[in-house]
Protein backbone atom coordinates (compact mmCIF):
# COMPACT_ATOMS: atom_id res chain seq x y z
CA UNK A 1 0.00 0.00 0.00
CA UNK A 2 3.17 2.32 0.74
CA UNK A 3 4.81 1.41 -2.37
CA UNK A 4 1.82 1.96 -4.48
CA UNK A 5 1.08 5.65 -2.59
CA UNK A 6 4.42 6.73 -2.70
CA UNK A 7 4.52 5.37 -6.29
CA UNK A 8 8.03 3.74 -5.61
CA UNK A 9 9.30 0.31 -5.78
CA UNK A 10 8.32 -2.57 -2.70
CA UNK A 11 12.25 -3.56 -2.42
CA UNK A 12 12.99 0.72 -1.92
CA UNK A 13 10.18 0.85 0.40
CA UNK A 14 11.31 -2.49 2.43
CA UNK A 15 14.55 -0.71 2.97
CA UNK A 16 13.53 2.70 3.40
CA UNK A 17 10.87 1.39 6.48
CA UNK A 18 13.60 -0.87 7.89
CA UNK A 19 15.99 2.02 7.88
CA UNK A 20 13.15 4.27 9.78
CA UNK A 21 12.39 1.02 12.00
CA UNK A 22 16.22 0.78 13.44
CA UNK A 23 16.35 4.44 13.47
CA UNK A 24 13.66 3.89 16.28
CA UNK A 25 11.05 6.47 14.21
CA UNK A 26 8.81 3.85 13.82
CA UNK A 27 6.93 0.37 14.93
CA UNK A 28 4.73 -2.25 14.19
CA UNK A 29 1.46 -1.63 15.69
CA UNK A 30 -0.48 -4.92 14.68
CA UNK A 31 -1.80 -5.75 11.73
CA UNK A 32 -5.01 -5.04 9.47
CA UNK A 33 -8.05 -7.17 8.63
CA UNK A 34 -7.00 -9.23 6.23
CA UNK A 35 -9.07 -8.32 2.54
CA UNK A 36 -7.87 -11.64 1.24
CA UNK A 37 -4.33 -12.38 0.86
CA UNK A 38 -1.79 -12.10 3.80
CA UNK A 39 -2.63 -9.49 6.65
CA UNK A 40 -0.93 -6.00 5.87
CA UNK A 41 1.53 -4.74 8.82
CA UNK A 42 0.33 -1.78 10.32
CA UNK A 43 2.84 0.83 11.18
CA UNK A 44 3.00 3.57 13.32
CA UNK A 45 5.19 6.23 14.13
CA UNK A 46 7.33 6.11 17.82
CA UNK A 47 5.24 9.20 20.19
CA UNK A 48 8.25 10.17 21.91
CA UNK A 49 11.11 9.75 18.80
CA UNK A 50 11.21 13.59 18.48
CA UNK A 51 9.88 16.20 21.15
CA UNK A 52 8.55 20.08 20.59
CA UNK A 53 8.40 22.92 22.95
CA UNK A 54 5.38 25.26 21.87
CA UNK A 55 5.09 28.53 23.82
CA UNK A 56 1.71 30.36 24.34
CA UNK A 57 2.80 34.32 25.41
CA UNK A 58 0.08 36.70 26.06
CA UNK A 59 -0.53 39.69 27.67
CA UNK A 60 -1.53 37.75 31.05
CA UNK A 61 0.44 34.57 31.22
CA UNK A 62 2.21 32.22 29.48
CA UNK A 63 1.69 28.19 28.60
CA UNK A 64 5.01 25.89 28.27
CA UNK A 65 4.29 22.57 26.43
CA UNK A 66 5.94 19.42 25.66
CA UNK A 67 4.83 17.53 23.07
CA UNK A 68 5.86 14.30 21.26
CA UNK A 69 4.98 13.64 17.53
CA UNK A 70 1.67 12.47 18.00
CA UNK A 71 0.71 15.89 19.93
CA UNK A 72 0.61 13.97 23.46
CA UNK A 73 1.30 16.94 25.84
CA UNK A 74 4.08 15.24 27.96
CA UNK A 75 4.35 18.26 30.47
CA UNK A 76 2.85 21.89 30.49
CA UNK A 77 3.42 24.94 32.90
CA UNK A 78 1.47 28.10 32.79
CA UNK A 79 2.52 31.30 34.58
CA UNK A 80 0.40 34.36 34.97
CA UNK A 81 2.71 37.06 34.44
CA UNK A 82 1.91 40.39 32.45
CA UNK A 83 3.80 40.97 29.49
CA UNK A 84 6.86 43.36 29.74
CA UNK A 85 9.15 44.22 26.97
CA UNK A 86 12.36 43.92 28.81
CA UNK A 87 15.11 41.56 28.95
CA UNK A 88 14.23 39.87 32.16
CA UNK A 89 11.27 38.70 31.10
CA UNK A 90 12.49 36.98 27.58
CA UNK A 91 14.69 35.30 30.06
CA UNK A 92 12.09 33.77 31.94
CA UNK A 93 10.27 32.75 29.05
CA UNK A 94 13.90 31.03 27.72
CA UNK A 95 14.02 29.65 31.65
CA UNK A 96 10.63 28.13 31.26
CA UNK A 97 11.93 25.81 28.11
CA UNK A 98 14.79 24.91 30.15
CA UNK A 99 12.94 23.87 32.74
CA UNK A 100 10.89 21.87 31.11
CA UNK A 101 13.13 19.94 29.11
CA UNK A 102 15.37 19.51 32.27
CA UNK A 103 12.50 18.26 34.27
CA UNK A 104 11.90 15.80 31.38
CA UNK A 105 15.36 15.07 30.96
CA UNK A 106 14.99 15.41 27.06
CA UNK A 107 17.42 14.21 25.04
CA UNK A 108 18.97 17.16 23.17
CA UNK A 109 19.66 14.96 19.72
CA UNK A 110 15.45 13.72 19.93
CA UNK A 111 14.47 17.95 20.62
CA UNK A 112 12.64 19.29 17.78
CA UNK A 113 12.68 23.40 18.78
CA UNK A 114 10.59 26.13 20.39
CA UNK A 115 7.21 27.27 18.21
CA UNK A 116 5.94 30.91 20.22
CA UNK A 117 2.46 31.84 19.11
CA UNK A 118 1.40 35.50 19.65
CA UNK A 119 -1.51 37.49 19.41
CA UNK A 120 -0.24 39.45 16.36
CA UNK A 121 0.07 39.41 12.92
CA UNK A 122 3.18 37.28 12.28
CA UNK A 123 5.11 36.55 9.37
CA UNK A 124 5.78 33.30 9.69
CA UNK A 125 8.45 33.01 6.57
CA UNK A 126 10.94 35.91 8.42
CA UNK A 127 9.59 35.19 12.02
CA UNK A 128 8.46 38.93 11.92
CA UNK A 129 5.57 40.46 13.79
CA UNK A 130 3.34 43.27 13.33
CA UNK A 131 0.32 44.85 14.31
CA UNK A 132 0.33 43.48 18.01
CA UNK A 133 -1.46 45.96 20.06
CA UNK A 134 -3.17 43.20 22.34
CA UNK A 135 0.76 43.56 23.81
CA UNK A 136 3.70 45.33 22.90
CA UNK A 137 6.01 42.78 20.94
CA UNK A 138 9.08 44.71 19.84
CA UNK A 139 10.47 43.90 16.48
CA UNK A 140 13.84 42.24 17.72
CA UNK A 141 11.59 39.57 19.71
CA UNK A 142 12.25 36.58 17.73
CA UNK A 143 16.28 37.77 17.59
CA UNK A 144 16.30 37.91 21.38
CA UNK A 145 14.82 34.50 22.05
CA UNK A 146 16.76 32.61 19.29
CA UNK A 147 19.73 34.59 21.03
CA UNK A 148 18.38 32.42 24.79
CA UNK A 149 17.79 29.46 22.94
CA UNK A 150 20.18 27.48 21.29
CA UNK A 151 17.39 25.46 19.23
CA UNK A 152 15.26 26.77 16.17
CA UNK A 153 12.63 29.10 16.99
CA UNK A 154 10.08 29.96 15.03
CA UNK A 155 6.90 32.75 15.39
CA UNK A 156 3.19 31.73 15.13
CA UNK A 157 0.09 33.86 14.99
CA UNK A 158 -1.91 32.31 18.02
CA UNK A 159 -5.41 31.95 16.77
CA UNK A 160 -3.65 30.58 13.13
CA UNK A 161 -1.84 27.73 15.45
CA UNK A 162 -4.64 26.89 17.60
CA UNK A 163 -6.55 26.08 13.86
CA UNK A 164 -4.07 23.79 13.15
CA UNK A 165 -3.82 22.23 16.09
CA UNK A 166 -8.08 22.08 16.35
CA UNK A 167 -7.74 20.93 12.19
CA UNK A 168 -5.28 17.72 13.21
CA UNK A 169 -7.78 16.88 15.92
CA UNK A 170 -10.58 16.55 14.32
CA UNK A 171 -8.58 13.85 12.12
CA UNK A 172 -10.14 14.64 8.76
CA UNK A 173 -8.54 17.29 6.64
CA UNK A 174 -11.36 18.86 5.10
CA UNK A 175 -11.97 22.87 4.77
CA UNK A 176 -13.02 24.53 8.14
CA UNK A 177 -13.08 27.89 9.84
CA UNK A 178 -11.80 28.24 13.39
CA UNK A 179 -13.10 30.94 15.60
CA UNK A 180 -10.94 31.94 18.10
CA UNK A 181 -12.75 33.15 20.78
CA UNK A 182 -10.55 34.75 23.67
CA UNK A 183 -9.18 37.63 25.20
CA UNK A 184 -9.23 39.15 21.62
CA UNK A 185 -11.05 37.71 18.82
CA UNK A 186 -8.88 35.96 16.15
CA UNK A 187 -9.30 33.24 14.19
CA UNK A 188 -8.07 31.11 11.23
CA UNK A 189 -8.62 29.65 7.77
CA UNK A 190 -7.68 25.99 7.25
CA UNK A 191 -7.68 24.47 3.57
CA UNK A 192 -5.54 21.66 4.37
CA UNK A 193 -3.00 24.56 5.10
CA UNK A 194 -3.35 27.45 7.42
CA UNK A 195 -4.54 30.11 4.77
CA UNK A 196 -2.33 33.09 5.62
CA UNK A 197 -3.26 35.63 2.93
CA UNK A 198 -1.29 38.28 1.00
CA UNK A 199 -0.10 39.91 4.17
CA UNK A 200 -0.49 37.33 6.65
CA UNK A 201 -4.03 38.44 7.86
CA UNK A 202 -5.98 35.88 6.95
CA UNK A 203 -8.43 35.31 9.48
CA UNK A 204 -8.43 38.05 11.12
CA UNK A 205 -12.29 38.10 12.09
CA UNK A 206 -12.01 40.12 15.08
CA UNK A 207 -11.90 43.02 13.17
CA UNK A 208 -15.03 42.77 10.84
CA UNK A 209 -17.76 44.82 11.63
CA UNK A 210 -20.26 43.34 13.12
CA UNK A 211 -22.09 46.89 13.84
CA UNK A 212 -22.08 49.79 12.37
CA UNK A 213 -20.62 53.10 14.43
CA UNK A 214 -20.65 50.25 17.54
CA UNK A 215 -18.47 49.96 20.24
CA UNK A 216 -15.00 50.83 20.27
CA UNK A 217 -12.61 47.94 19.69
CA UNK A 218 -8.84 48.22 20.54
CA UNK A 219 -8.03 48.85 16.77
CA UNK A 220 -9.18 52.37 17.00
CA UNK A 221 -12.30 51.19 14.97
CA UNK A 222 -16.13 50.84 15.89
CA UNK A 223 -17.85 48.02 15.55
CA UNK A 224 -15.52 44.89 15.48
CA UNK A 225 -16.41 41.25 16.12
CA UNK A 226 -14.09 42.02 19.13
CA UNK A 227 -15.73 44.46 20.43
CA UNK A 228 -18.66 42.21 21.18
CA UNK A 229 -17.33 38.62 21.32
CA UNK A 230 -13.76 38.97 23.31
CA UNK A 231 -13.79 36.54 26.56
CA UNK A 232 -13.89 39.18 28.61
CA UNK A 233 -16.91 40.75 27.50
CA UNK A 234 -18.40 37.95 29.77
CA UNK A 235 -15.09 37.17 31.65
CA UNK A 236 -15.35 40.99 32.93
CA UNK A 237 -18.26 39.94 35.31
CA UNK A 238 -16.15 37.67 37.15
CA UNK A 239 -13.09 38.96 37.44
CA UNK A 240 -11.43 38.12 34.19
CA UNK A 241 -12.35 34.19 34.97
CA UNK A 242 -14.26 32.95 32.16
CA UNK A 243 -14.81 29.45 33.25
CA UNK A 244 -16.40 31.45 36.46
CA UNK A 245 -18.34 33.17 34.48
CA UNK A 246 -19.95 30.02 33.17
CA UNK A 247 -19.89 28.18 36.38
CA UNK A 248 -22.33 31.33 38.10
CA UNK A 249 -24.38 31.57 35.59
CA UNK A 250 -25.16 27.94 35.43
CA UNK A 251 -25.24 27.13 39.39
CA UNK A 252 -26.77 30.39 40.40
CA UNK A 253 -28.98 31.46 37.27
CA UNK A 254 -27.70 34.61 37.58
CA UNK A 255 -30.09 36.98 35.37
CA UNK A 256 -28.00 39.78 34.61
CA UNK A 257 -25.26 36.65 33.21
CA UNK A 258 -27.73 34.93 31.04
CA UNK A 259 -28.38 38.50 29.51
CA UNK A 260 -25.29 39.29 29.02
CA UNK A 261 -24.82 35.52 27.17
CA UNK A 262 -28.09 35.73 25.34
CA UNK A 263 -26.42 39.52 24.01
CA UNK A 264 -23.37 37.75 23.26
CA UNK A 265 -24.86 35.13 21.31
CA UNK A 266 -26.51 37.27 19.38
CA UNK A 267 -23.97 38.72 18.45
CA UNK A 268 -22.00 35.63 17.61
CA UNK A 269 -24.65 34.26 15.85
CA UNK A 270 -23.73 37.12 13.21
CA UNK A 271 -19.94 36.10 12.49
CA UNK A 272 -21.04 32.79 12.39
CA UNK A 273 -23.69 33.64 9.75
CA UNK A 274 -21.19 35.57 7.72
CA UNK A 275 -18.37 33.00 7.84
CA UNK A 276 -20.69 30.17 6.77
CA UNK A 277 -21.61 32.22 3.70
CA UNK A 278 -18.03 33.23 2.92
CA UNK A 279 -16.33 30.34 3.19
CA UNK A 280 -18.92 27.13 2.90
CA UNK A 281 -17.61 24.68 5.38
CA UNK A 282 -17.36 23.84 9.39
CA UNK A 283 -17.39 27.17 11.48
CA UNK A 284 -15.58 25.91 15.03
CA UNK A 285 -15.94 28.03 17.63
CA UNK A 286 -12.65 27.89 20.15
CA UNK A 287 -10.70 30.01 22.50
CA UNK A 288 -11.47 30.39 26.11
CA UNK A 289 -15.43 31.02 25.31
CA UNK A 290 -15.69 28.02 22.78
CA UNK A 291 -14.45 25.68 25.03
CA UNK A 292 -16.84 27.01 27.42
CA UNK A 293 -19.94 26.64 25.22
CA UNK A 294 -20.61 22.85 25.24
CA UNK A 295 -24.04 23.05 27.50
CA UNK A 296 -24.95 25.95 25.03
CA UNK A 297 -24.52 24.69 21.36
CA UNK A 298 -27.82 23.43 20.72
CA UNK A 299 -29.06 26.86 21.78
CA UNK A 300 -26.65 28.75 19.91
CA UNK A 301 -27.21 26.93 17.13
CA UNK A 302 -30.93 28.05 16.86
CA UNK A 303 -30.09 31.23 17.09
CA UNK A 304 -28.07 31.11 13.76
CA UNK A 305 -30.20 28.92 11.60
CA UNK A 306 -32.56 31.61 11.90
CA UNK A 307 -29.97 33.71 10.10
CA UNK A 308 -29.05 30.90 7.90
CA UNK A 309 -30.75 31.35 4.14
CA UNK A 310 -30.00 28.48 2.30
CA UNK A 311 -30.08 25.36 4.82
CA UNK A 312 -32.62 24.15 7.79
CA UNK A 313 -30.11 23.50 10.40
CA UNK A 314 -26.77 24.95 12.01
CA UNK A 315 -25.10 21.81 12.48
CA UNK A 316 -21.76 23.57 10.57
CA UNK A 317 -21.11 25.33 14.16
CA UNK A 318 -19.21 23.09 16.11
CA UNK A 319 -16.84 23.07 19.22
CA UNK A 320 -13.26 22.72 19.22
CA UNK A 321 -12.23 19.11 20.55
CA UNK A 322 -8.76 20.12 21.34
CA UNK A 323 -9.51 22.21 24.41
CA UNK A 324 -5.83 22.47 26.14
CA UNK A 325 -3.61 25.21 25.12
CA UNK A 326 -4.04 24.83 21.45
CA UNK A 327 -1.37 27.79 20.58
CA UNK A 328 1.25 26.34 22.28
CA UNK A 329 0.67 23.08 20.93
CA UNK A 330 0.13 25.16 17.34
CA UNK A 331 3.12 26.17 17.75
CA UNK A 332 4.85 23.21 18.50
CA UNK A 333 3.13 21.44 15.83
CA UNK A 334 5.24 22.89 13.07
CA UNK A 335 7.90 20.86 14.58
CA UNK A 336 6.84 18.01 14.65
CA UNK A 337 5.07 18.28 10.90
CA UNK A 338 8.22 19.33 9.42
CA UNK A 339 10.30 16.40 10.98
CA UNK A 340 6.61 13.77 10.39
CA UNK A 341 7.46 14.97 6.42
CA UNK A 342 11.31 15.05 6.00
CA UNK A 343 10.97 11.07 7.58
ZN1 LIG B 1 -11.11 46.19 15.61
Amino acid sequence: MVAADLGISLPTVTQNLNYLRECGLIFNAGEFESTGGRKANMLSIVPEARLAVGMDVTQTHVSVVLTDLKLNILDSVKTHVLFRDADDYYEMLANHVRMILEKNEVDPEKFLGVGISLPAIVNERENTSSYSKVIDIPDDFYVQMQKKLPYPVRLFNDANAAGWTELQARGKLQPMVYLSLSNSVGGAVLMNRVYTGRNWRGGEFGHMTIVPNGKECYCGRRGCLNAYCSARVLSDYTDGDIRQFFYEMKATGNRGYRRAFEDYMQYLALAVNNLRMCFDCDVVLGGMVGACMEDYIEEFKKIVKKLTPFENSAEYVKICSFRTEPSAVGAALYFVDDFVRQM
